[in-house]
């Protein structure tokens, strides 16, 4: 089965930024594995835009050197020349005039207009701004951004009245690149494309949920800017809150911007204060040979979590009493991405209530990364003359073989800039959903500052704080072990 490629009308995409990490990494790569497949055409174009002094030509050689250090096997496709003609630069300040009556030529009359802000959100504003001063925004025109969107309630509200005043709702796409995955839209598709899952989809048959995003690596070079923000608002705010509103929403009346958007809305508002004791935060403590956090990020006195786990509770007829665990941290054991749906074991085991032989409860993996799929473990009888002994098997429900190597999944960002040029908003946030999620994590935040909550240590290589798996153990339940 090969997956189809419809390509998209021709464009008009500015990168503000566009020689920064996040262009160089995913964007620009995305945009030529697009290209290569066919779905980018040809009329396409990319203007570059930033203060650097280069030109057009310039800036063909830092996007060839990009892809070729970051998607070495998509530099062999073969069409890189091709990509790089679609190319152009031009030297911008936003906090300045230079460069922005520079830009209108490159803009065409008719096309799909696409501003994308891969820079600090202390620009998002000005960006927004300065566009509409130089007149470089019609009806056609789309601006993208991506976390962090706001630091908290306020700011995020500033931030949406800033972008509002210039741009319609219909023309911000907010980027989580989580929606963007293959296996998260693959969730929808499972649970509201058959009738198996639905009617089981409650608390009356789910025991309960966790989501876990393990990282191996540290703060890295961010120390600075992850101090000011934390495990809690770099992640937990919007990446595992998007995932939780995937899981937990109502059956949208229709697979639309709109529908999808207003009951990822609900849950977020029928979310419930998280009291204290269901709250785990941690830092991770130093090796022989690494650093602690605190040294990381230059604060000795520093009491912000790399880790953080919370029981949290849905205030629904669909959800009452079903916990969902979510946790998140730097440095532990694996990098990995799941949410692991645990459904309540059945009611009355006619094999015995032996544990080795017994059924156990079936339990839906959703894989974001490593290794993106889904698994639903079922009870069988083991093979053989040995009498009727049960095991739990993976039902691999990824299809992986069937699909073909041709049918490889795109990334999240190639996805998700495709859909902001087909005008698709289905998988990007909307401003209301932004500041619930901070309604929700804001009194979270500003209850354990005024506790002075300091973060327990945890090793590095760890599964996090013990306290964390004693979250669990308090409700006779047990985290998945975090593996690769
Ligand atoms: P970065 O490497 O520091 O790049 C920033 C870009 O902005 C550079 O191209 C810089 O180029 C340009 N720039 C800075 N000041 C400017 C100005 N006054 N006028 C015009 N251009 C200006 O940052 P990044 O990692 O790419 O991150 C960009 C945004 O994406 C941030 O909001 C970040 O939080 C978000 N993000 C990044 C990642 C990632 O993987 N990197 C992931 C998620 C979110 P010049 O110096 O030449 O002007």
């Amino acid at each position: 089965m090969v997956s189809r490629v419809i390509p998209v009308d021709p464009f008009d995409l500015v990168i503000f930024g566009g020689t920064g990490d996040l262009a160089r990494r995913k964007i620009l790569p995305g945009l030529y594995r697009r290209f290569c497949s066919g779905q980018m055409p040809e009329g396409a174009r990319i203007i570059g835009a930033a203060r650097t002094e280069t030109d057009s030509e310039g800036y063909r050689k830092i996007v060839s050197d990009a892809i070729h250090e970051f998607d070495p096997k998509s530099a062999q496709c073969g069409k890189l020349d091709a990509f790089l003609s679609l190319l152009e630069y031009e030297t911008v300040d936003a906090m300045g005039e230079a460069g922005w009556n520079e830009l209108r030529p490159h803009l065409r009359d008719g096309h799909v207009r696409a501003f994308y802000f891969s820079v600090g959100p202390s620009l998002f504003g000005i960006l927004a701004e300065r566009l509409s001063h130089f007149g470089l925004v019609d009806d056609e025109s789309r601006i993208v951004i991506e976390k962090p969107l706001g630091h908290d309630l306020a700011t995020a509200k500033e931030l949406n009245a800033t972008l509002g005043a210039y741009f319609d709702e219909s023309q911000i796409y907010r980027i989580d690149h989580y929606l963007g995955k293959e296996t998260v839209q693959n969730l929808m598709a499972v649970r509201f494309g058959n009738i198996l899952f639905e009617p089981l989809w409650n608390a009356q048959h789910i025991d309960h949920i966790q989501i876990t995003v393990a990282e191996t690596v540290g703060v890295g070079g961010r120390g600075g800017y992850y101090d000011k923000s934390g495990a809690m608002r770099d992640m937990v705010q919007n990446h595992l809150m998007q995932l939780l509103c995937l899981i937990a929403m109502e059956p949208p009346s229709q697979f639309e911007p709109n529908s999808v958007r207003d009951e990822k809305l609900k849950v977020i508002r029928a979310l419930q204060p998280v009291p204290p004791h269901h709250i785990v935060r941690g830092q991770y403590d130093a090796t022989d040979s690494e650093p602690s956090y605190r040294e990381d990020v230059e604060n000795a006195r520093s009491f912000t979590e790399s880790f953080i786990a919370l029981r949290c509770e849905i205030a629904n007829w669909r959800w009452a009493g079903t916990p969902f665990y979510m946790r998140t941290g730097k440095k532990l054991k694996a990098r990995t991405s799941e949410i692991a749906v645990r459904f309540k074991p059945a009611p009355h085991s006619i094999f015995g209530e032996d544990k080795e032989t017994g059924s156990q409860p079936n339990e839906l993996i959703i894989r974001l990364q490593p290794n993106e799929g889904i698994t639903l473990s079922v009870t069988i009888k083991e093979p053989g003359p040995g009498g009727m002994r049960l095991v739990n098997v993976p039902l691999d429900m990824t299809f992986a073989e069937a699909l073909g190597e041709e049918a490889e999944a795109p990334d999240a960002y190639e996805r998700l800039i495709m859909d902001v040029i087909r005008g698709n908003q289905t998988l990007f946030m909307r401003g209301d959903e932004v500041e619930a999620a901070w309604a929700w994590t804001d009194p979270i935040i500003e209850g354990w500052q005024a506790r002075h909550d300091v973060p327990k240590l945890y090793d590095v290589g760890s599964a996090g704080p013990d306290d964390a798996l004693m979250l669990l153990h308090r409700d006779n339940r047990k985290w998945r072990d975090i593996k690769a």
